[in-house]
This record gives C-alpha cells, structure tokens and sequence, in this order.
C-alpha cells in the first residue's frame, strides 16, 4: 500500500486551530478510504524562535525536503512583530519556499454557490467561478538585481535619492511556469490565458515569446491566449469565468491573485499551493497553505474558519498524491455543508444566525465526506 508522507507545519496564532481539524480529516480519510499518511509535526515560525531562536530549524528544513508534501497553517503575530528582520517568523516561510525551490504559485479562485452573496461582484457574475491563477513565485522584480535605495544627484532630483528594482525573467524561469500552468490546464479546461505587458516591458515581449514558444512545441492541444495584464485586471472583475488557468509574473501575480481572491467572499476560505521541480517519485516538491495570516484578533476563541486549510489539503491530494478523486470528495464535502448554512463566524450574512466553532466546522465536513 502507498503511504503519504506529509510534514504538518502548524506555525502560529489560528495556525494550530485550523491544523487539527485537517487531522481530523485526515483521520477520515484513514479510517474510511483506506489510504496511508505517514504524519510528522514540527514547528515554523514564532513558534520556532521561541524553541531554536530562528524561525525554521535545519532539522525541519531538512525534513520539508524529505516529505511528498508539507502542509503550513500560519506564521506571524504581535509578540514577534519587534525581532530582527532575520529572525522574524516569515523568514522561516521564505526560506522553505526558496529552498524547495517552490516557482510555481497556485491560487485557485472558486466560488461555492453558497457563498456567491458574499463577493463583491454581482451573484450572476460570480456563482460557479473557477479560476486557477498560477504566479511565478522566485524571481521576477522581487528578487532581480541591481535594487536598492541610494543618493540621487541627477539633475531636478539633486541632493535626493533613487529607489531601484529591476524586473528579470530568464527563458529558463519563463518556460518552467509555463509548463506548469500547460500541465494544470490539462488536467481542467484545457485553456491558459498568459498575462504580461509586452507592450512596454521586454521582459514581457520575451514573457509572451516563451510562453508561446513552450505552447508550440510542447502544449498544442491546450488553447492559449494572451492579455496585457492591466486589462487582465479589468476582465478579472469584468467577467471572471472567461477564464481557467492564468499564469503571470511574480508581481502581476502577486496582485492579480489578491483581487480573484476578493470575487469569492471571506479569507477564510482561501487555500493556496507552491509548487517546484517533480522529485525523485515524480511528484512536484509541494507546500501547502491557506492564504489567511495569524489572524492574532481571534486566536484561541474557537471563530477560526478551517475551511482554507481543508481545502490546502485537498489541493495536496490532487497535486502531490495524485488523488484526484479523494480532492473532489473533500471540496464536495465543504460545499455540502456550507449549502446547509453551517457557517464560522467570518462567513455570516447580514441576515445573522449562530455561528459555528472552529471545531464544529471541523466535525461537520467529516461528517459530510461520508456522502460526498
Ligand atoms: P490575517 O489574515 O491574519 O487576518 C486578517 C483578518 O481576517 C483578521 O480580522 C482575521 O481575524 C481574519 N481571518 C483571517 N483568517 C481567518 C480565518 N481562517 N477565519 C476567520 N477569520 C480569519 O492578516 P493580518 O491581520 O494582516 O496579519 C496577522 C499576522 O499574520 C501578521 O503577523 C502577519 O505578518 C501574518 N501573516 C502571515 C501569513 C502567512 O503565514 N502566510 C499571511 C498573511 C499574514
């Protein structure tokens, strides 16, 4: 029988909260499915400079390298918001995702049709959305050098200073997220829109010729458009369901992923996957996580919403176990229980009612799983 490993990294705040109802899930998915996870727990985070003063220790990086997929709550809260940069909890979320060489962000935006009041957009625009936004996530103008801030004599600006990013993609980065995103469309609508401004970037002209280049030679069989990525933005909100996987820079992704993330309603209820390189077994390396921070406001009150790190999980039964089947299972359970209006606290409308805990949202998606 195959075993799944999978390193659980909690992290901090709701983080805890959220992972023991994907335990509970997991559970599920044991007793009843008969599959296999071989389960171990660490910590990120404040939770690991409390321990290891940094916020990852080897050991755990050496472990997240080992696993088929590691699963990450949340980092981050008030008590650490005043330590060195190099120690602050998201330095321990960045150095998982560099090292693991992690290039590939999914962000998928699905509206479940009980929850369609709750974007901003109109229900009719909204209900049954499914888009797959996949952002290059290591290089690009976060990381491109020269950057920096320095004094600036230029004539107009003397006496002043410039502050300098420089945007850099290579083929080699282009290609691999294009693969990436040809390979998950495949697998959905068989349709990727790319989005760049190669009208006044090169990086962008050489974006586009890359993206089409991996296309021709090794995607035909997938449709394939192109968008300058202000426009993009405009038909995001315009008429969303146009799309079914859009693969972009780190920074267009970066924003674009944030305003399809708002067309679905709560934080609460988004997950997300970073994808690198397939390992030894085939398998993409993977890490898993709900978009949602420490939310430190509700932490240790029961009103954390799990949904978000369900359904992280669910994306690493598809992606990193190949259980396509199980993944569905699991998203049909959330809908059923949402469509009964079993809702935590983030998720209520105005027309009011008793929110449920974090655990009996929990409690109610096992229990839906048995008929989904
Ligand atoms: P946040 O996502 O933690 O919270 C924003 C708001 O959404 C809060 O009101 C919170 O209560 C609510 N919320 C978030 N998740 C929820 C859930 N599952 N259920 C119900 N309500 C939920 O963002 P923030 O307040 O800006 O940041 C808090 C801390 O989290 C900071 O330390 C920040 O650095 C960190 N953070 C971490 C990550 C990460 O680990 N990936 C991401 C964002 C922020």
């Amino acid at each position: 029988m195959t075993t799944y490993s999978l390193l659980i990294l909690p992290g901090d705040g709701i983080g805890p909260e959220v992972m023991a109802e994907v335990r509970k899930v997991i559970g599920w998915f044991e007793t009843n499915r008969g599959l296999s996870f071989d389960v171990s727990e660490d910590l990120v985070g404040g939770a690991a400079y409390d321990k290891h003063g940094k916020p990852l220790a080897d050991e755990t990086m050496a472990k997240a390298l080992e696993v088929d997929a590691v699963l990450l709550g949340a980092v981050g809260g008030p008590a650490y918001d005043n330590l060195d940069f190099s120690v602050k909890p998201e330095r321990g979320l960045l150095r998982l995702r560099k090292e693991m060489d992690l290039f590939a962000n999914l962000r998928p935006a699905q509206c479940f049709d009980a929850l369609a009041d709750f974007s901003s957009l109109k229900r009719d625009v909204v209900a049954g959305l499914d888009i797959l936004i996949v952002r290059e996530l290591t290089s690009g103008v976060y990381f491109g050098q020269p950057r920096g801030i320095s004094a600036d004599d230029t004539p107009g600006n003397e006496g002043g200073r410039v502050g300098v990013n420089t945007q850099r993609y290579t083929s080699g980065e282009i290609r691999r997220v294009a693969r990436a995103a040809f390979e998950l469309a495949r697998k959905r609508n068989n349709r990727v829109c790319s989005m760049e401004k190669a009208n006044v970037m090169e990086s962008g002209i050489l974006w586009r010729e890359e993206v089409q280049w991996v296309h021709d030679n090794e995607y035909p069989d997938v449709e394939l458009s192109h968008m300058y990525a202000d426009n993009g933005a405009m038909q995001l909100v315009r008429n969303p369901r146009q799309f079914d996987v859009i693969v972009t820079d780190n920074l267009f992704g970066d924003i674009l992923s944030d305003a399809a993330a708002m067309l679905t309603g709560s934080l609460g209820m988004l997950p997300s996957a970073s994808l690198g390189a397939p390992m030894e077994n085939g398998r993409p390396r993977a890490m898993y996580e709900p978009v949602h921070g420490s939310a430190p406001d509700i932490t240790g009150q029961g009103k954390a919403n799990p949904i978000a790190c369900i359904l992280s999980f669910a994306m690493a039964l598809r992606y990193s176990y190949g259980l396509g089947d199980e993944a569905d299972r699991l998203e049909r359970a959330v809908e059923k229980v949402l469509a009964d209006g079993v809702r935590t606290g983030d998720l209520m409308g105005p027309e009011g009612g008793t929110p449920v805990s974090t655990s009996q949202m929990g409690d109610a998606i096992v229990a839906a799983l048995a008929a989904a």
